[in-house]
């Protein structure tokens, strides 16, 4: 697969290329020179195969030129080795849980597909520092899909303070060869310290920079596949009048559901959810693009106002001569939120903020003969205190968490200091 540079479409890279750069220059994302399309007897044949093997016709379609389909198969197989269950929550709205991996965010997805190309492509005494920013949840997924991995060192940067203190005990408490670091400032300082690295060319050599942030193609790729496991589990009826509602922070998520639909996966509309962080609900109203300050809210991996991955979601608009507005969208503030979760514990649905945001967007939005499905991106155990709170009951830990809420934070302060961060990754 060939990729171009969104900044400069000049800039043309490998599919291996782009997994180990990350970002192109001038910090512009890579984008699929050809965008695969399926017959619709194709989907129908796909939408009866498992999910490993179905998840590999639909990678190969973007990178079988630069992988095996067997080398493929196997990597997605140990990749994506948990379920991804359609839970009914009433007669017209499911939830697509995509939690139930060794973190419990959707970003296991992404960031297990990811170490696995990162491994395919890289040269067996190559050294890579693995930087990346995280909001919550991309934190522990990175962490724990290269932990122990020979020749990889990953360092993480998050907001401190703005984390829930399980999704920190989640990836800071592991040690060996993952280094995490609570910057004084928000997510989008840490994305910005992390964009600075990546200009840096002298760092950038020294010590093999790659980032696993959603920027990545490969995590995007791999999210693709869940959008086509939802479907498949979708009785043939709904499968034409589908609505998906994806809780958007840095928009990758809904980069994956829009290229699922690119390839020809039914989806009638899909809804950009956001929280009071709402850049891309006031561009989408207005059609301009202002960036506000971050706000904390209580879906925190949400709480992004520059989103990275929307320079792609308007370039498959552009590509695809699709129109923007009928992308739907809307914002909800933490009391909406707060009374979404109940509405959904009301009808037997235990949820947490990410996916409750969704879920509210989707049940005002969703117009008669639809059916509604909206991505549950978290376990409501990864905010058990907000959501004890708001439900007013107590909600048992899963194992994976369990497990690491006593131990010790190994987690390194810093200012949100360039120039710290800079040392820190050449000789820590
Ligand atoms: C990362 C995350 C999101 C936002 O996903 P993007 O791809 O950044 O839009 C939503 N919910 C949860 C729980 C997350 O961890």
């Amino acid at each position: 697969m060939k990729l171009y540079n969104l900044k400069d479409h000049n800039e043309q890279v490998s599919f291996s290329q782009a997994v180990k750069q990350g970002l192109g220059s001038q910090q512009g994302l890579f984008f699929p020179l050809e965008l695969p399309e399926f017959e619709l007897t194709d989907i129908d044949e796909m939408l009866e195969m498992d999910f490993v093997s179905r998840s590999s016709k639909i990678l190969s379609a973007f990178i079988g030129d630069e992988i095996e389909a067997h080398q493929l198969h196997e990597r997605v197989k140990s990749a994506f080795a948990f379920p991804a269950p359609v839970a009914k929550v009433t007669d017209d709205i499911s939830a697509l849980e995509l939690f139930h991996g060794p973190t419990l965010a959707f970003k296991d997805f992404g960031g297990r597909f990811m170490a696995q190309m990162l491994s395919y492509v890289s040269g067996a005494d190559e050294k890579i520092t693995i930087l990346t920013a995280t909001s919550g949840d991309t934190g522990a997924a990175v962490a724990h899909a290269f932990y122990g991995m020979e020749n990889v060192r990953v360092v993480i940067l998050y907001p401190q303070g703005k984390i829930s203190k399980l999704q920190e005990k989640l990836f800071c408490t592991l040690g060996g060869n993952i280094q995490t670091i609570a910057i004084d400032g928000d997510f989008d300082t840490c994305q910005s310290l992390v964009k600075q690295a990546f200009d840096d060319e002298l760092l950038k050599k020294a010590i093999g920079l790659n980032s696993a942030n959603s920027i990545n193609i490969s995590r995007l790729l791999a999210q693709i596949c869940y959008y086509f496991e939802a479907v498949a589990q979708l009785p043939q009826e709904k499968r034409n009048q589908l609505v998906v509602s994806v809780p958007s922070g840095n928009f990758g998520d809904l980069t994956a559901g829009l290229l699922a639909k690119s390839l020809g996966l039914p989806v009638k509309r899909f809804i950009a959810a956001t929280n009071a962080n709402d850049t891309v609900p006031r561009f989408l109203q207005a059609g301009e693009w202002l960036p506000a300050a971050t706000v904390s809210t209580l879906s925190n991996a949400m709480d992004v106002s520059q989103p990275n991955n929307w320079p792609r979601v308007e370039e498959l608009f552009r590509r695809k001569t699709w129109r923007l507005t009928d992308l739907g969208f809307g914002a909800v503030d933490d009391e909406t939120t707060r009374a979404a979760m109940r509405e959904l514990a009301d009808l037997g649905y235990i949820s947490e903020p990410h996916a409750a945001i969704a879920y509210r967007l989707l049940r005002d939005q969703l117009q008669e003969g639809e059916f509604g499905l909206f991505l549950g991106t978290a376990h409501p155990a990864k905010f058990k205190e907000s959501v004890e709170e708001i439900l007013g009951q107590p909600l048992p830990l899963p194992k994976e968490l369990a497990d690491r809420a006593d131990l010790p934070l190994l987690s390194h302060k810093m200012a949100a200091d360039f120039a710290q961060l800079r040392d820190f990754l050449l000789y820590k």
